[in-house]
């Protein structure tokens, strides 16, 4: 597990083409410029690593694109002490960039074999979420709700209703929704009983996958 001068390099360059591509928000670029992306990759696409690109982690899944891994962050508007919470931990690359930006980390994978690796595999880099959970996301995580933020990683057929209801008021639930290619919705829950909505383009995700699939 090594990260070096040359890795750094790499990073700074994918930064500088995030901000060209939109990225403002610093907190979101400094995780990036720190993280080392390749080690959560299989080994033979670590040359890969900080080209904006996703790539195969196993168990048919992806790590997302640097680019919507910004985007997302920064539409959930993270900030220090936020208590977040991620469906589809993956290679737990997207929990790594909410632990550099101070959130407090729940995380929840559907697939034994990733959510088993990512869970010894981000302590070995001291990243340390406050709970890496086996399960379904579409149910949310109803004993530590409310959330200041909820964060969907694959692409949502429809928006879960439990994800809505787990959302402080003033907090954002950010998804992409869509089958096989999604828009991704941020809700802003404005009171107990409202939400507004806004939408920012097209994305590609592999899906959020039902218990039955
Ligand atoms: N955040 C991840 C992205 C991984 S891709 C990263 O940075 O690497 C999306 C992930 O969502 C996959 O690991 C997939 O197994 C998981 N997933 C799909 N459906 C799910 C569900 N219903 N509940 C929880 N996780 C799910």
């Amino acid at each position: 597990m090594k990260d070096t001068f040359t890795h750094r390099g790499m990073r700074n360059k994918l930064v500088k083409i995030l901000r060209k591509k939109g990225i403002t928000n610093p907190d979101v670029l400094q995780a990036i410029s720190t993280i080392p992306r390749h080690l959560f990759m299989d080994s033979g696409f670590v040359d890969h690593a900080y080209v904006d690109k996703a790539f195969p982690i196993g168990a048919e899944q992806t790590i997302s694109q640097p680019y919507t891994v910004a985007r997302q962050t920064e539409l959930l508007n993270v900030k220090k002490g936020d208590k977040i919470l991620e469906i589809g931990t993956g290679s737990g690359y997207q929990t790594a960039v909410l632990l550099e930006m101070k959130a407090i980390v729940y995380s929840i994978e559907r697939q034994n074999e990733l959510f088993k690796k990512t869970k010894l595999f981000l302590p070995k880099l001291g990243y340390r979420p406050k709970k890496l959970i086996f399960g379904d996301g579409y149910i949310g995580l109803e004993s530590e709700a409310p959330f200041d933020g909820i964060i969907v990683t694959a692409g949502a057929p429809y928006v879960p209703n439990p994800l809505l209801a787990q959302l402080k008021v003033g907090g954002k639930l950010v998804i992409p929704v869509g089958d096989a290619v999604q828009i991704m919705n941020v809700f802003t829950r404005t009171s107990a009983t409202s939400f507004e909505k806004e939408k920012f383009g097209e994305f590609r995700f592999v899906p959020l996958l039902e218990d039955k699939n």
